[in-house]
């Protein structure tokens, strides 16, 4: 860490980009990703503070605190980074956004972090969502830990929960700790690694980080019991069944290290920063278009992997958040954006969202950064200071979900239609997919989830004064066309077809899994691959 003397001879942006550990919860609505997020943020204050004694106002210090924030900037403080302090670390917490607001920018903000924690709520374990964000930190390769949340509720056995890590998605679970007592019965967790118990005791609801007791195992016997022996027999098969800790695989992404918790009740939530702080991948140098690595110590870059407009017409206000890559970000610096060319100056920028005002001006590999009113900045450009130019691989598109058919409200303005459609393709605010049959005036648009849509017909009619219509079609299964070749077989389906996206993938549609599985069956040499994250 900084004050070690390993770090004393670094150059700063390599000093602080050692202390950065840039990472996003991904996790089903409602398995507990808020209350996790404040839990962290509590803990972390409370620690950064050491000496201070938090009772319950110190709790709704924080949370006013936020709310505060939220006033005053107008938007929601999840909808980026939460940064905070611990210890000597610097924790950026990206957000993955759920519920209704899922789109393509959910799967984006994966691009921005060095890890990932699986959020796992005990009672139900791997649900869709969890699912569909997995499948890109498999993708990309991203280091995972598994927080399995609820501990303190009826739920599923932990072996279970385990299994099905394996079974379900060839992840190799790798316990540092176990829990001593079922579901809803939680005590407390055998640690794996530093041996003996460790207790928790509640805290009125969770308003301050929990106590902990460690007792040696004796001690655990003979004050737990049954709920303990049973810990250390379970804890003894894991290790007989691959179950030990490998840094290695963590960083390979093939085996994941989980913990047990409950976010609610600050329950198992040190444990986790710790891991974040001394195993969680770091930044480390990006690789750009040329293959070339970005050092740390280079001048600034950094790369959009979102862009929030806002839906109000009267605040036409439009924010670029960017992972800095490397170097030194200083607020007002004058960047290039290396699509256009063109000179950026920074004088808007809000360091999102962080507890500590001292971070505002400046930013570090791994942080994250605001820029407001950047309306030339698109997802994937790439910002950077002095020489030379460095650009950074464009963002993958994802597989949609939704698709509709989109025309123009009143037919003479086909023009402005045209250039609307094609200014949000570009932007990444929806996919634009063509194809003969349907021709240029029919695009067809794609999203991961629906809000894509509402934000492109809104931003057509304000922006692009061209309002439109919107058809939804009945397609829920999407493939790549392997062949082009082949494209008249899945053209000359009932329910199927191909469309052609801007990247140059031919997407085959079909109503749902059945018409794909029957025409895969009359047409044994079709080659239909599955489709997520593009490799870039
Ligand atoms: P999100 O949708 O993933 O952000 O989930 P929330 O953080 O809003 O939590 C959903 C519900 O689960 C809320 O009612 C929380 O109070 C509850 N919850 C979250 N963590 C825990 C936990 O550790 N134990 C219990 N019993 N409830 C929890």
């Amino acid at each position: 860490m900084t004050s070690s003397p390993a770090s004393a001879g670094l150059s700063e942006p390599m000093r602080e980009a050692g202390r950065r550990r840039t990472f996003a919860v991904i996790s089903h609505p409602d398995a507990g990703k808020s209350t996790l997020t404040e839990a962290l943020a509590l803990h972390a204050k409370v620690i950064s503070e050491a000496g201070a004694v938090h009772g319950k106002a110190g709790r709704r210090g924080t949370v006013s605190d936020w709310m505060e924030m939220e006033k005053a900037r107008g938007i929601s403080i999840t909808s980026a980074a939460l940064q905070f302090a611990y210890g000597d670390s610097v924790i950026n917490l990206l957000d993955t956004p759920g519920h209704a607001d899922f789109s393509e920018d959910t799967y984006r903000v994966l691009s921005a972090v060095d890890s990932a924690v699986m959020l796992l709520d005990a009672a139900k374990g791997l649900e869709p969502q969890t699912l569909k964000l997995f499948d890109v930190c498999r993708h990309r390769d991203i280091p995972v830990i598994t927080f399995i949340n609820k501990w303190d509720r009826p739920g599923r056995e932990a072996l279970q929960l385990c299994d099905e890590l394996v079974e379900r998605i060839g992840l190799q679970p790798m316990p540092l700790t176990w829990p001593v007592g079922e579901a809803g019965h939680f005590r407390g967790v055998l640690d794996r690694i530093g041996g003996g118990f460790i207790r928790y005791g509640r805290t009125s609801g969770g308003a301050t980080a929990a106590t902990e007791q460690r007792l040696d195992a004796g001690a655990a016997q003979a004050e737990e019991g049954d709920a303990w022996a049973q810990a250390v027999e379970e804890a003894d098969l894991l290790s007989a069944s691959g179950g030990e800790f490998d840094v290695a695989r963590f960083f390979a992404a093939t085996a994941t290290p989980v913990l047990f918790g409950a976010a609610v009740l600050n329950f198992g939530v040190r444990h986790l920063l710790d891991l974040l702080v001394d195993l969680a991948p770091r930044p480390t140098p990006r690789v750009d278009v040329d293959g070339r690595s970005r050092h740390l110590d280079a001048p600034f870059s950094a790369f959009v992997f979102k862009v929030q407009t806002g839906m109000d017409p009267a605040h036409r206000d439009q924010i670029a958040f960017a992972r800095v890559c490397s170097g030194v970000f200083d607020r007002g610096m004058v960047v290039t954006n290396a699509t256009t060319g063109k000179p950026f100056a920074t004088k808007y920028v809000q360091q999102v969202f962080g507890q500590q005002r001292s971070t505002v001006d400046r930013a570090f590999p791994g942080d994250v950064i605001g820029l407001v009113n950047a309306t030339a900045l698109r997802v994937g450009d790439t910002l950077y200071a002095g020489k030379p130019a460095v650009r950074f691989p464009g963002l993958p598109s994802f597989a949609p979900a939704h698709f509709a058919v989109a025309r123009p409200a009143d037919l003479g303005r086909s023009k402005q239609f045209r250039k609307g459609v094609e200014q949000l393709g570009a932007e990444g605010v929806v996919q634009v997919l063509l194809s003969d049959l349907r021709g240029d005036a029919a695009p067809v648009l794609a999203a991961v989830g629906p809000m894509q849509f509402e934000v492109a017909t809104h931003r057509m009619g304000a922006e692009f004064n061209c309002p439109v219509r919107l058809d939804h079609l009945d397609y829920t299964a999407v493939r790549r066309l392997a062949d082009p070749a082949q494209r008249s077989i899945v053209d000359g389906g009932r329910r199927s077809e191909v469309l052609t996206r801007a990247d140059g993938a031919e997407l085959a549609l079909f109503a749902d899994d059945m018409a794909m599985r029957v025409m895969q069956r009359q047409n044994p040499d079709l080659r239909l691959d599955p489709l997520v994250a593009e490799a870039v």
